[in-house]
């Protein structure tokens, strides 16, 4: 038997692997299992390339847990090591890699999660730890490294006959866990669902059925536990596979969830190497921003569901696996985000989906427009946030009118173009967000022969403004932010049936009635005689500078709700009875009546008010 001293430079190093991981305890396991892992693919290389001749023989990786003696075993049948290995990559290089981990960025736990500290994170959870190992090479001999927990360790010669390495890890008592079944079952699910060698843990019952009728028996057979899929699909060719594929690794990653959508496999391996398929999932109208469904492995280890850096942003709505071993796991996340290699993957998965929702569109637009209430607020989204995707998409982004059809810009602008272009010559596209609210401001634009479109989802302000402001030339409206004649101004002089003294009169009778209009007004129009006596509008600016205070959780008080309160002077109403009314009291009392009517209209009459005309239209009636 030998004795060494683990390192030279420094002190102990193990209490600070024990403080300072103290959150990511867990990891110890994905890093074991990985090295078992590569282990395992060295020898199979090695055999591939004639190096090693004899058979293999089954490659299976073991964790096993030996309650009794309160150990942990990772057990793999990959190429092992030489005394003299032990020496160089657990003694020298494994322990200075550590030390050199920990001195970097032992104050930033959100790393050492992303990349642990390889072998030595064994001491996170073990008080000691037992490495029994024989390597492939013809004749060596097996040997035992053990540490329990100082720099010291100990080597001695082992009776092992079987290629591999076995870690043995003697459980420390803040760390039972580790012993228990489910704990490690449910930790080499998150971490070792997709490694590429089959592991084993523990063994299951599986039955099958022998004879027929009466003899017909149960035949139960004790098999291997694998809790691994060593192919999934991402890593499969996409011509290989078939729809059913797709959809059932996606019910494996997302168990009970509605089918996608669609998906997109993919697969690079120049400038950068990346695996992995993106799923377009079903959501609603609801906007629910679902985060962390997609996963990162890399080399199918799984690493994080928090891919903050490397995906778009607006692609976090969808779900999935990206597998990458260029992506740099072992650097702060603002580093992250100024890599070259992160850049480039952003650009390609951004690209890849663009690419997708373009070759839908234009190989099936029936069915597109069937997925659009669901895609859309992807698209919209993905306009507003990533200025690449903004270009690409402006020629698949539809938008939908009040009828049902679908139009991409291009078409929309044929379409309206005509009608709805004002004396300044900008294009006016007309909204509604409330297509049953604003009923009869609908009704009105139509008259005027005006298309409305549907603007409904909270996404829907930011994506008008978007192409208000990208070089679209278009200015939205909503269908009750002004009188219909005026929402598309256009050079024209009406004239009204009232001569100026008589508007005059009309304007005051209003002016004595009509209360809190904010920072509205009262203006006379001498619209159609079909028009109605009184509008409210609610300018655009006005509302769009609340509703986007609202959003930002500001006072409500710096922009006060405000409307205009619009009279048509052309309407008998107004031209003929109004006028020509005796009293004071009764002229004031009409007034009323029709602003509430018009306040009604606009779903404004609320409260007392409300009950307060409902007498009143009562007593109308009698
Ligand atoms: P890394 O895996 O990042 O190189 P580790 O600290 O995990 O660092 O391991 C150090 C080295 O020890 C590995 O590179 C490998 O050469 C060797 N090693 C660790 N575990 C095993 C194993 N199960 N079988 C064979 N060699 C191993």
């Amino acid at each position: 038997m030998s004795k060494g001293n683990i390192s030279v430079q420094a002190e102990n190093i193990f209490p600070i692997i024990k403080k300072f991981l103290y959150s990511d305890h867990e990891i110890f396991l994905r890093e074991l299992v990985s090295n078992a892992v590569d282990a395992t693919t060295k020898i199979k290389t090695l055999a591939l390339k004639g190096e090693v001749k004899e058979e293999l023989g089954d490659l299976k990786i073991e964790i096993r847990i030996d309650a009794e003696n309160k150990t942990l075993h990772i057990i793999d049948k990959g190429i092992g090591m030489t005394e003299e290995e032990i020496n160089k990559y657990l003694n020298q290089m494994a322990f200075s890699s550590a030390e050199e981990f920990l001195a970097k960025y032992k104050d930033d736990a959100a790393i050492i999660g992303h990349f642990g500290l390889g072998f030595y994170s064994a001491f996170m959870v073990a008080d000691k730890v037992d490495v029994i190992t024989k390597s492939y090479q013809k004749d060596a001999p097996a040997s035992k490294w053990s540490c329990d927990g100082d720099p010291e360790y100990t080597i001695e010669p082992h009776e092992k006959t079987e290629r591999g390495t076995e870690i043995i890890l003697h459980i420390n008592d803040e760390n039972k866990e580790y012993l228990e079944t489910h704990r490690i079952k449910e930790l080499l699910n998150k971490y070792c669902k997709f490694l590429p060698v089959e592991i084993k843990f523990g063994t299951k019952t599986e039955s099958t059925w022998e004879g027929e009728g009466k003899d017909k028996k149960e035949i139960k057979t004790e098999v291997d536990d694998i809790i691994n899929n060593p192919h999934p699909i991402w890593k499969m060719k996409p011509a290989d596979l078939t729809d059913e594929d797709y959809k059932s690794f996606y019910n494996e990653l997302h168990p009970f969830s509605q089918p996608p959508l669609f998906w997109i496999h993919l697969n690079i391996d120049y400038p950068f190497n990346l695996t992995g398929i993106l799923y377009f999932p079903k959501i609603n109208n609801s906007f629910e921003v679902q985060k962390n469904k997609i996963q990162l492995y890399s080399n199918q280890v799984y690493i994080t569901d928090d891919v903050k850096e490397i995906v778009p942003e607006f692609l976090m709505l969808l779900h999935g696996v990206i597998d990458s071993p260029d992506i740099p796991l072992n650097v702060s996340r603002s580093y992250l985000q100024s890599d070259n290699n992160v850049k480039k993957i952003n650009s390609y998965i951004s690209k890849k989906v663009s690419e997708k929702l373009y070759s839908l569109f234009e190989t099936d637009r029936k069915g597109y427009e069937e997925k659009w209430k669901e895609i859309s607020t992807f698209v919209k989204y993905g306009m507003i946030s990533d200025e690449k995707f903004n270009e690409k998409a402006s020629s698949f982004v539809l938008l939908k009118n009040l009828e049902g059809s679908y139009f991409t810009l291009e078409e929309y602008k044929e379409k309206v173009k005509a009608v709805q272009t004002d004396k300044h010559n900008k294009l006016i596209y007309i909204y509604a967000n409330d297509a049953r609210a604003q009923h009869s401001y609908i009704k009105a634009a139509k008259e005027y022969g005006y298309d409305v479109l549907e603007m409904d989802t909270i996404i829907d302000n930011h994506f008008m403004q978007n192409l208000e402001y990208k070089g679209h030339e278009v200015t939205f409206v909503r269908v009750d932010s002004d009188t219909p004649d005026n929402l598309v101004q256009k050079e024209e002089n009406k004239e009204s049936v009232l001569s100026q003294s008589e508007q005059d009169k009309v304007k005051d009778i209003f002016t004595k009635s009509v209360k809190n209009l904010g920072l509205g007004h009262i203006e006379l129009k001498p619209l159609a005689p079909s028009d109605h006596p009184v509008t409210i509008t609610r300018p655009e600016f006005m509302r769009r500078m609340k509703e986007m205070q609202a959003m930002q959780g500001m006072d409500m008080g710096m922009f006060p709700d405000s409307h205009n309160v619009v009279i048509n002077t052309n309407h008998p109403l107004i031209a003929d009875k109004l006028i020509k009314m005796k009293s004071e009291d009764k002229k004031a009392d009409f007034a009323n009546y029709l602003h509430d009517l018009a306040l009604l209209n606009q779903n404004m009459l609320k409260g007392e008010e409300l009950s307060t005309f409902i007498a009143r239209s009562l007593e109308f009636i009698k």
